[in-house]
């Protein structure tokens, strides 16, 4: 079935990039809407940006929306990753800036208040996207594929010459509540050889490491409390993978594997899926299907409080 909120929920915070403060609130949307954001301070013309994969500007660092009227939303993915770990497929996302909070870093704070507000189920069947076909793009060493699979599975391996961070690879099934247990606390992650050549390009300016994100340095890591996991960059990427993959516009049944990709190549993939004649379909999913989706079998005990393993 297709899910919403059960009531409007608001979160509040810095932009990681922009530095800028912003409000948002996930609102209930009707069967069929999908999600799409809505920028409410902008006061005049089409403020209207919907959240899918056409609409993906510029991918580099993070993923940002944008509509025909030259409107714009930055860093998506980790809200978007909550909604459809969460089995959310319509919401109304109003926000008074340019960014979205960074918050933590993850999903969990989304997460935490989408299940504490509750899911509710529209009565309609959810409309889910079969991959049919393989389709892979590759860019400079990296790769994303999506396989013919009959619920959602992403896999991702990373390598760095960070000792701390070093090769890390991680496979999931997304069914039964997997990405609020395994994937949705895992942490924004960068290289301290990376802060500088952000901020001197206007990026990453509400960056705190330890506080919204975590940064590596040769064998030192700032994560504040300690790393939440000790592959947290591969949960993290995962996680990414989620967020920019709901972009598809509906639920998707197929195995990403993702090999050292980023939001940009995740979105050249799913634009290669649908030019590609005959590599998906949409399907309106009938119960067995539905009990395969992300977002089925969620449980409250679940959803991490903060903790540490290192
Ligand atoms: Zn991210």
């Amino acid at each position: 079935m297709q899910n919403t909120l059960k009531a409007s929920v608001t979160f509040e915070g810095v932009g990681l990039h922009s530095g800028k403060s912003a409000r948002l609130v996930l609102n209930p949307a009707a069967a069929g809407h999908g999600i799409q954001f809505k920028r409410t301070d902008i006061a005049l013309g089409n403020t209207i940006v919907p959240a899918r994969w056409d609409h993906v500007e510029r991918t580099a660092l993070c993923t940002r929306l944008i509509n025909a009227a030259g409107v714009t939303v930055s860093t998506v993915e980790h809200v978007m990753a909550a909604l459809a770990g969460c089995g959310i497929h319509n919401a109304l996302i109003e926000i008074d800036g340019p960014e979205v909070p960074i918050l933590d870093g993850s999903s969990a704070p989304f997460v935490r208040g989408i299940m504490a507000r509750g899911i509710h189920r529209l009565g309609v069947p959810a409309r889910a996207i079969e991959v049919l076909k393989p389709v892979t793009v590759t860019k400079d060493g990296a790769s994303a594929t999506l396989l013919p699979c009959d619920r959602l599975m992403i896999e991702f391996h990373i390598d760095f010459e960070e000792q701390a961070i070093g090769r890390q690879s991680r496979v999931l099934d997304l069914r039964n509540g997997a990405f609020v247990r395994e994937l949705c606390d895992s942490r924004t992650f960068c290289r301290r050889s990376d802060v500088e050549t952000m901020q001197a390009n206007g990026l990453a300016l509400g960056g705190v490491p330890g506080e919204n994100a975590i940064v590596f340095d040769g064998s030192t890591i700032e994560s504040g409390e300690g790393l939440r996991h000790a592959d947290e960059p591969v949960r993290h990427k995962m996680l990414d993978a989620l967020g920019d993959l709901a972009l598809a516009g509906g639920p998707l049944l197929g195995r990403y594997v993702g090999e050292r990709a980023g939001h940009a190549l995740t979105n050249t993939l799913l634009r290669e899926l649908f030019a590609t004649p005959g590599a998906s379909r949409v399907v309106d999913c009938d119960l067995a299907m539905t009990a395969r989706l992300p977002g089925q079998g969620l449980v409250w005990s679940e959803v991490p409080a903060t903790r540490r393993v290192a």
